[in-house]
């Protein structure tokens, strides 16, 4: 097929069915987009007609932030790839369809460097042994590069040759970090780190606002489809330049800086990763926005206090991990009855749930879904949905 969409054959990884990592490579991509498409509407049609799912014009090596894992097999051959989806075994791969080719690059080289610097891979059940795992970001407008070097212990010997090499070969990075992780734990970042190189961050920029992103701040891993999504939000909100706009699980504020450049009145933060929130801040100041604040806080106790003393933003965006938002936060919200929420689901299970318990309080309705492809080939499923004030006539959104 000539389509670029679909120039890598169904299927074709040679380890697809090991790694469990892309759910759908069985199927095109025109086929992905077709089973996404239906998923969403069986869950949320009930609410509102769903929009058709905007795709990607070229699916693959989208993810700008990859992750390995290193493990040295009885023979002493040292693998770096990926976690099985639901195990603790890891799968060797050298390239990935939907990583960063760059990025893939790096982790090669650097799993190739290691016996030459006598440095050992991290063996988990022996709590022993350096090199855990690597995460490289790349900041897909500005090109620059972080690697990040998670390792068991923080003694790193021969660090400055080590980086020096590693440098040589790719001169395009732009930041080394080492994460300190000695912990027992499935989490891949530990809390102490070492600035080895650079900056300690990278930067990028989205819909012309420019964002610091640190090794530990989430950060959506599709830039292409993220511009998409972010611009959907935006234009759901519907500013008009006096609007209080509140930020809810905001990361490092993308959305409401954003906002803020499309003319919000005022906009309020609210993020519970510290890190996140220090680069929200920092953010905000890069793109000379005086009209914003971010605060570190669980977002249905930042909701649950601001409903408290009265406040009534005019839009709430609301971007949830996974698991979804909590009742404090919802009922919140139902207190405050904004004119707009645009709700930024990254499942449409338990978008479903909470656009139950939402649409049942008699205050809000869902007027638009928009579901955008973040992860081709993976199962996971993005959507923006606008909802709004029921009982609000002014509200012609
Ligand atoms: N809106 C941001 C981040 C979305 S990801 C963006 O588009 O980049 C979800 C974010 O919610 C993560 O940054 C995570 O750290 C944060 N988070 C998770 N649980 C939270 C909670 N209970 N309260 C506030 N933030 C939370």
């Amino acid at each position: 097929m000539s389509n670029s969409k679909d120039n890598i054959k169904k299927g074709s990884c040679p380890v697809y069915k090991k790694c469990g990592g892309c759910q759908l490579q069985n199927l095109t991509y025109e086929e992905q987009l077709k089973y996404k498409q239906n998923k969403v509407k069986r869950l949320l049609e009930k609410f509102c007609p769903v929009d058709p799912i905007i795709g990607m014009d070229n699916p693959y090596h989208y993810r700008n932030k990859v992750q390995a894992a290193f493990w040295t097999d009885k023979k002493g051959k040292i693998i770096s790839g990926v976690y099985q989806s639901g195990t603790h075994h890891i799968v060797g791969i050298d390239s990935c369809q939907t990583e960063d080719i760059i990025a893939d690059k790096i982790i090669v080289a650097v799993r190739k460097l290691l016996p030459s610097f006598k440095l050992t891979t991290y063996n988990e059940d022996a709590g022993k042994g350096f090199l855990r795992h690597i995460l490289v970001k790349r900041g897909f407008s500005t090109n620059q590069i972080m690697l990040v070097l998670v390792t068991g212990t923080p003694v790193f010997p021969s660090k400055n040759n080590f980086v020096k090499a590693i440098l040589k070969q790719f001169p395009a990075i732009t930041t080394i970090v080492q994460n300190i992780n000695p912990y027992r734990t499935n989490l891949v970042l530990g809390d102490n780190q070492k600035i080895l190189y650079g900056k300690g961050y990278i930067e990028d920029i989205l819909c012309e606002c420019k964002f610091r992103i640190s090794p530990k701040s989430f950060y959506q891993i599709n830039p292409v489809q993220t511009e998409i999504l972010y611009s959907k939000a935006i234009e759901f909100a519907n500013l008009n330049g006096n609007e209080t706009v509140l930020d809810t699980y905001c990361g490092i504020g993308t959305i409401g800086i954003i906002a803020a450049k499309h003319g919000a009145g005022k906009v309020i933060g609210a993020e519970l990763n510290g890190d996140a929130v220090r680069d929200a801040i920092v953010n905000a100041r890069t793109n000379n926005l005086k009209n914003i604040r971010f605060f570190k806080a669980d977002a249905g106790e930042f909701m649950h206090n601001i409903s408290s003393e009265n406040e009534k933003p005019d839009v709430v965006f609301m971007d949830p991990p996974r698991a979804g938002s909590d009742t404090k936060f919802l009922d919140s919200l139902i207190k405050m009855s904004p004119n707009t929420v645009v709700y930024v689901s990254c499942n449409p299970e338990t978008l479903a749930r909470d656009l139950e318990y939402l649409t049942k309080s008699s205050v809000f309705k869902v007027k638009k879904i928009q579901p955008v492809d973040m992860f081709p080939h993976t199962a996971h499923i993005e959507c923006v949905v606008l909802i709004s004030d029921i009982r609000n006539k002014s509200t012609k959104r």
